[in-house]
């Protein structure tokens, strides 16, 4: 059975299926030819060479921006990830912050079992409809959200490298979708190509009337200037899944009222684990058969 060496703890109902057909080792060595890891995990250098024999890393996520893809290249270790199952989950997600920061509802929410609503009616929110959400990084998740924001009246913007046959509208900058957009939504990739993509001068295009959603990537927001544009009125509010420096918050973020703040939930339903987890099973037995990757990176 070729041994698959797991460096952090993963759920049981993928741990199960990966035990029926491979030796688990949970520490590294020569033996193993496979690694999995989560979307999140950061695969250093010396983790790779503490693994000589290794053919193939498994990610448990869509993001593999932790894996050295390029180093994987010239050691011709083989790379996939698990797209397409979670997209509509984190779509889901996406458009939630929408509404929780738009209708302020994670403040009504409290307020309502603190009480406080015999002493006054909560204040009044801001509507959807007719508004304008800018999503950075029109690809699965993104066009998910667009779709999900289209039925709640609101129009669509993006920007990527390049733009895409849509019927969306096309910003050739990220300066520009900011100040076109009520609400910026993040879908893009994460790593060094993206890291702060969301910046101060950002945050000032997107106004004091604007929302930044972001269920991306924590490393492309700066999130000093994100914190500092929140407390000082240069945006309205944020709606975050992701965090810089999971799973730490910063207590700036937690005391800011005008956030929703999500423990990285986006693909945490039972029905996409588990098809997450039933692709990286399929994608090691393809490789260990000779079989051609099921959803391959490289
Ligand atoms: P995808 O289909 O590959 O879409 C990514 C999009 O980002 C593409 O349309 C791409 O468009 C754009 N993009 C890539 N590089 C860019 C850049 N430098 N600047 C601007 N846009 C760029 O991926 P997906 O399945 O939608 O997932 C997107 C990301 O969501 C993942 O990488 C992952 O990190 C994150 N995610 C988070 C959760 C969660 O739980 N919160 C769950 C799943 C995924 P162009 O090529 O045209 O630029």
């Amino acid at each position: 059975m070729p041994a698959i060496h797991l460096p952090a703890p993963l759920p049981d109902f993928l741990v199960t299926p990966i035990q029926a057909e491979h030796e688990i080792e949970l520490k590294p060595s020569a033996n193993a030819r496979a690694l999995v890891v989560t979307g999140g995990f950061a695969v250093q250098e010396s983790l790779l060479n503490s693994l000589p024999n290794l053919e193939i890393i498994s990610v448990f996520g869509v993001g593999y921006d932790g894996v050295p893809i390029s180093l994987c290249r010239q050691r011709g270790i083989r790379v996939t990830n698990t797209p397409d199952v979670l997209t509509e989950d984190v779509a889901d997600i996406a458009t939630a912050l929408v509404l929780m920061t738009s209708r302020r509802l994670g403040e009504a929410e409290r307020h309502a079992r603190a009480g406080s609503w015999v002493q006054g009616a909560f204040p009044l929110a801001h509507a959807l409809r007719g508004k304008t959400a800018g999503i950075l990084g029109l690809g699965h998740i993104g066009k998910a959200v667009a779709h999900r924001l289209l039925a709640h009246g609101m129009k669509i913007a993006y920007h990527g490298r390049r733009p895409q046959p849509v019927e969306y509208h096309y910003c050739g900058s990220l300066i520009e979708l900011a100040e076109t957009s009520d609400f910026l939504v993040v879908a893009c990739p994460g790593g060094d190509e993206t890291r702060h993509l969301i910046n101060a001068g950002v945050l000032r295009a997107l106004g004091a009337g604007g929302t930044l959603i972001n269920i991306a990537r924590g490393s492309v927001v700066d999130e000093g200037a994100l914190i500092q544009a929140l407390q000082t009125g240069v945006i309205r509010g944020a709606g975050l899944d992701v965090f810089e420096n999971e799973p730490h918050i910063p207590a700036q973020l937690t005391a800011c009222v005008n956030t929703v703040l999500l423990p990285h939930v986006g693909s945490a339903t039972h029905e996409t684990r588990r098809a997450m987890a039933q692709l990286v099973v399929e994608n090691l037995s393809a490789h260990f058969a000779g079989k051609p990757l099921i959803t391959p990176v490289c």
